[in-house]
């Protein structure tokens, strides 16, 4: 009898979750760049377009190896179902909008991506939903901002970019009493350390961009959940709109799960190293590190995040405030190693300024809001060797 592979550890879910392979025979998973597929009769294609019929007919509504990839993700995630879309923006706008309607209520934690942050202030109220922004960690706040209307929850956490956590137990319990779904983005704790669906939430949503490519060469996204809540919110949204994700990024996102595991923690053993390099330097005015005690969530943090029995709060993020932009600058522009880049979760280690990049899009008054002063740095940790990097940050901030 075949294994089950839901019996399966994780890293073997990672090489052999979703694989399907074609009559061929082929060892690394294969790349079916089709449009649209072709019937051996036209009863064939009436059975298909009525549901029938298993098989394709379209690459919008679903591709071999984008399914590849769905169910590969879904499997690691422990979801009964995965949608693949385009970037993460397009996993995060079908995520909300699937789950409400015209006079809903949105609650969101206010450290959010910029983005996120635009799709609730800027778009969802041209379509009549109101979404009120509260400190994430705060569960009363969350509670106190529930109208009769509230729908949804949603939240990042880790929080970008000041790594700020929010209890996914915490904001699910009051979820369900109220009947509002959860949506939480995953992706600074990426599917290895988080499981928010085991946490309580309806959805999760991840910009495979980061951490699941993590070299640097697609966009990528994807939603999870229940296969029933997924049907009902999703699938007509996503069969006409459009967000589908490429089958050729699709084939290079399953090749980057094969290794997130391994990547993801190296990554995090790396930054944990290095966080408390920058948190001991004598210009650091301060420094944000999930997995240390001096994180104002750390306990929530070593609850939620513990990555299967991983004690660090795994993160490959680090954030850390020099005190001003012009200290903040001087750091960036004295590395050698660690790249300047607003991307996260790369092989390559990446430090950006959030005011003045991914945040920018927020006024001063938003920054603040979030205690984004103009001093802060965000460096995503990546493989190179510990003691390379280590040299590389020292120096730059004795510079800065
Ligand atoms: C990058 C990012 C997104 C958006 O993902 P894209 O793939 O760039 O569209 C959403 N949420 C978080 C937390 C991110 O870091």
């Amino acid at each position: 009898m075949a294994e089950d592979p839901n019996s399966w550890e994780t890293a073997t879910r990672l090489i052999r979750g979703g694989l399907a392979r074609s009559p061929h025979g082929e060892t690394s998973e294969p790349i079916y760049l089709t449009q649209s597929f072709v019937y051996d009769t036209a009863e064939s294609a009436d059975a298909r377009f009525a549901g029938t019929e298993p098989g394709y007919v379209y690459a919008r509504y679903g591709n071999p190896t984008v399914k590849m990839f769905e169910d590969r993700l879904a499997l690691l995630e422990g979801a009964q179902a995965c949608r693949a879309t385009a970037s993460g923006m397009a996993a995060v706008h079908m995520a909300i909008s699937g789950l409400v309607r015209a006079g809903d209520h949105i609650v969101s934690s206010k450290a959010l991506f910029g983005s996120c942050r635009w799709i609730l202030n800027t778009w969802a109220p041209r379509f009549g939903v109101e979404t009120t922004l509260v400190d994430g960690p705060d569960l009363a706040a969350w509670r106190g901002a529930v109208r009769p209307n509230t729908k949804l929850f949603f939240m990042e956490t880790p929080a970008n970019p000041l790594l700020e956590i929010s209890d996914i137990a915490g904001v699910c319990a009051i979820a369900r009493e109220i009947g509002a779904s959860v949506v939480v983005d995953n992706v600074f704790a990426t599917p290895i350390f988080q499981s928010p669906l085991k946490l309580g939430a309806d959805i999760v949503v991840y910009s495979a961009t980061k951490h699941i490519d993590g070299q640097g060469r697609v966009l990528g996204g994807a939603i999870l959940g229940d296969s029933v809540l997924m049907e009902e919110a999703y699938k007509d949204l996503a069969r006409h709109t459009g967000p589908a994700l490429s089958p050729f990024n699709a084939w290079v996102l399953l090749k980057g799960l094969e290794t997130l595991d391994l990547r993801v923690r190296r990554q995090t053993e790396t930054a944990a190293v290095l966080a408390d390099l920058i948190a001991d330097h004598a210009k650091v005015v301060s420094c944000r590190y999930p997995g240390r005690p001096d994180h104002p969530q750390f306990e929530v943090a070593a609850r939620q995040m513990n990555g299967g029995g991983n004690e660090m709060g795994g993160s490959s993020l680090i954030a850390f405030d020099l005190g001003s932009r012009e200290a903040a600058f001087r750091f960036l522009n004295h590395l050698q190693l660690v790249d300047i880049s607003n991307n996260l979760g790369d092989a390559k280690s990446m430090a950006t300024h959030p005011p003045t990049t991914t945040h920018r899009s927020m006024t001063e008054e938003q920054r603040l809001e979030i205690g984004l002063t103009s001093g802060w740095v965000r460096l995503s940790v990546g493989l190179e060797g510990a003691r390379d990097l280590a040299r590389d940050l020292e120096r730059a901030l004795d510079a800065a």
